[in-house]
């Protein structure tokens, strides 16, 4: 069975259709990357299967469980978490604060919930940093935090918006380590990422978006190739 169902889903804002009939099916322990260019509906997609607004029709199952009408804090709490394009740090708050934000998910004592995040910090190769306050993190350091997030809510199952976005070659292929490690350690993973690099590493298979519609669906060797997808980011 199907960790994640998504069947013809669409989302409508007004006149425009930003995912259009859009069907995935992802097992525990995948890695699917969801590429596209801007505005193709790839964080769309995110915010519809985590319950950020309901989408116009479709319907999309967690765990066997079907999430309509459920909230983000309801579909995290059954294991399915995104991160943010733009990372929703507490920026007053320290690196460990941060993470301890999504480890009171499943912690209602606060010492459990830093020892928790204490852990996820360990694992995004945060912890030196733990009490440093997160705005005084560079990007990449940011990108961590907001992933620790929401891996301290013990997620089974990741999407991660463009979280190798703005870093530096050496930085992304750190970060796609990072990822492995994440994987390994038994969460599945959507990632959205422009990186091709951070998609060749990690990705078992891709989904291409492109004006709200998946147009070609394949390992990443052969993605890459697709004239569909060539067109898509060349305009030929
Ligand atoms: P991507 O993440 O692939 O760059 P998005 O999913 O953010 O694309 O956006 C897809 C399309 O939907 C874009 O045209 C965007 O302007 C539009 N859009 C996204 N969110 C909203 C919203 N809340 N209200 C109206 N239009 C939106
Ligand atoms: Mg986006």
């Amino acid at each position: 069975m199907a960790l994640l169902d998504v069947k013809q889903l669409t989302k409508r804002f007004g006149g425009l259709v930003a995912n259009k009939d859009i069907s995935l099916s992802v097992a525990a322990g995948e890695i699917v990357a969801v590429i596209g260019p801007n505005g193709a509906g790839k964080s769309t997609l995110f915010n519809g299967l985590v319950g950020a607004h309901q989408p116009t029709s479709g319907t999309v199952s967690f765990d066997g469980k079907p999430l309509a009408g459920k909230t983000p804090e309801q579909v995290a709490t059954l294991g399915l978490v995104r991160s943010y394009q733009i990372p929703r740090n507490f920026g007053d708050m320290t690196v460990l604060e941060n993470a301890m934000v999504g480890a009171l998910l499943r912690h209602s004592r606060l010492n459990e919930a830093r020892d928790a995040a204490e852990q996820v910090l360990k694992l995004v190769g945060l912890q030196d940093r733990a009490d440093v306050r997160a705005r005084e993190l560079n990007v990449a350091g940011q990108k961590r935090v907001e992933l620790a997030r929401a891996l301290a809510t013990q997620p089974k199952m990741l999407l991660l918006d463009e979280v190798a976005g703005g870093l530096n070659p050496s930085e992304a292929i750190a970060l796609a380590d990072i990822l492995r490690d994440i994987h390994a350690a038994g969460v599945t993973l959507i990632i959205v990422e422009h990186v091709l690099e951070v998609v060749m590493r990690l990705a078992h298979r891709v989904l291409v978006l492109n004006f709200g519609q998946t147009i070609a669906e394949g390992p990443p060797q052969e993605i890459v190739r697709h004239p569909a997808v060539i067109e898509a980011y060349l305009g030929r």
